[in-house]
């Protein structure tokens, strides 16, 4: 039997594009670890907020993600040994995942980890940098993209995201979201924009099969091209 070679799989984008559904269907048809590196961003933020750290002090807050143990799972994440897959899903946790987000040394820190996860390959990692910086020669690199209403809308249904939330859910979620897209996509260190030679797919009216089809045939196309 041919031995195929394990690929790095890079899927970026903003939130709400589809990557976290799309990221782990494809992870599991092709049998490869997914990875979700936002969950790191809100497990240091949520770890700093519980530690009463000064979100600002990034000092502090790069020593607190390198010290950080964590164990991120197909349906969870823990973090030091606490199972935060929920407490990480908050409006709360969005911002502030967002503001250490744009600390170039607690991104160092972070990229660095995520580099060590995935250098075997055999992995779909998901962000907003993994195919411009964590790993710019990835094999197959996308970028997920859909209409800021249409992210709005899918955010305010998404259980994860909603609890608590009221009738005007949307409005609350659409302005919220705003600012973190303006958050990533201005800061100076890795902000989000597709990289040169990733494959740019619109999701706005694609249904979950279909984008994860587009993604396969980009991978089965990587894959004769490299004749691995
Ligand atoms: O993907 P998710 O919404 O969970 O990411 C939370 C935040 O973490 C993002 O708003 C972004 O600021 C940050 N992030 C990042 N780089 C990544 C993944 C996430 O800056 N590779």
């Amino acid at each position: 039997m041919i031995q195929m070679r394990k690929l790095i799989i890079a899927i970026d984008g903003p939130s709400g594009a589809g990557k976290g559904t799309i990221s782990r269907a494809v992870a599991a048809r092709m049998h490869y670890r997914h990875i979700d590196t936002g969950a790191m961003y809100r497990g240091v933020a949520w770890k700093a907020l519980r530690e009463g750290i000064d979100l600002s002090d990034e000092s502090a807050v790069a020593v607190l993600a390198a010290r950080a143990r964590f164990d991120i799972g197909e349906d969870y994440v823990r973090i030091d040994g606490h199972d935060v897959s929920a407490a990480i899903r908050t409006a709360e946790i969005d911002a502030a995942a967002a503001a250490v987000a744009r600390q170039p040394t607690v991104r160092a820190v972070l990229i660095e980890r995520q580099r060590a996860m995935g250098a075997g390959g055999g992995v779909v990692m998901e962000g907003r940098d993994i195919g411009t910086v964590v790993f710019p020669a990835a094999d197959v690199k996308i970028f997920l993209d859909a209409s800021p209403e249409e992210r709005a809308r899918r955010r305010a249904n998404d259980p994860a995201h909603a609890a608590g939330r009221g009738p005007s859910a949307i409005q609350e979620v659409a302005a919220a979201l705003e600012q973190r897209d303006l958050s990533d996509r201005t800061r100076a260190a890795s902000p989000l924009v597709a990289a040169d030679d990733a494959a740019v797919i619109d999701t706005t009216a694609l249904s979950i099969d279909r984008a994860v089809e587009r993604v396969m045939e980009l991978i089965h196309g990587r894959l004769r091209s490299a004749n691995c």
